[in-house]
């Protein structure tokens, strides 16, 4: 079909969806503009390596992918923590990236660290009270305090 004659097709049908749902589809950064990737997301975002130093981590830890991979690997560099509740801390801390980026491209809400720490530290003090284990337990709660002190 001739473009001219898509044009003349009554709306909605022209634009095809496809041109409208452009800018959702893109795989920009809604901070930066860069190309999005999983490297981008966890390592690259304005403010992001604040909140992995809030946790002990340092520039070496964060300099890449295989290397925050690394990070799960490693007894955590801040407060004691078993295998298990690193693992937690980790999860929490990207888990409140993800919905920070999230608020950003969903609510154009640009959250500070600060609040995105503040997250984390309350995700991890939710967990400690499902956790049977009381070390495990303590463990979380005391990474939690150590945030909020963090923070404030
Ligand atoms: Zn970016």
């Amino acid at each position: 079909m001739p473009p001219s004659l898509l044009q003349r097709l009554p709306l909605p049908l022209w634009p095809p969806p496809a041109a409208t749902a452009a800018p959702a589809a893109s795989a920009r950064c809604p901070f930066c503009s860069s190309d999005e990737d999983v490297e981008h997301l966890f390592l690259r975002y304005t403010g992001v390596a604040t909140i992995w130093h809030a946790f002990g981590l340092d520039e070496q830890q964060i300099a890449s992918l295989p290397q925050l991979e690394g990070v799960w690997d490693i007894p955590p560099p801040g407060q004691p923590a078993t295998p298990r509740v690193w693992h937690t801390i980790l999860l929490a801390v990207m888990w409140n990236i993800w919905k920070r980026r999230n608020n950003k491209v969903f609510n154009s809400v640009d959250d500070p660290a600060s609040l995105v720490l503040q997250r984390c530290a309350s995700d991890i003090d939710l967990c400690s009270h499902r956790c049977k284990n009381a070390e495990s337990k303590q463990q979380l709660r005391n990474w939690a305090s150590y945030l909020y002190v963090t923070i404030s």
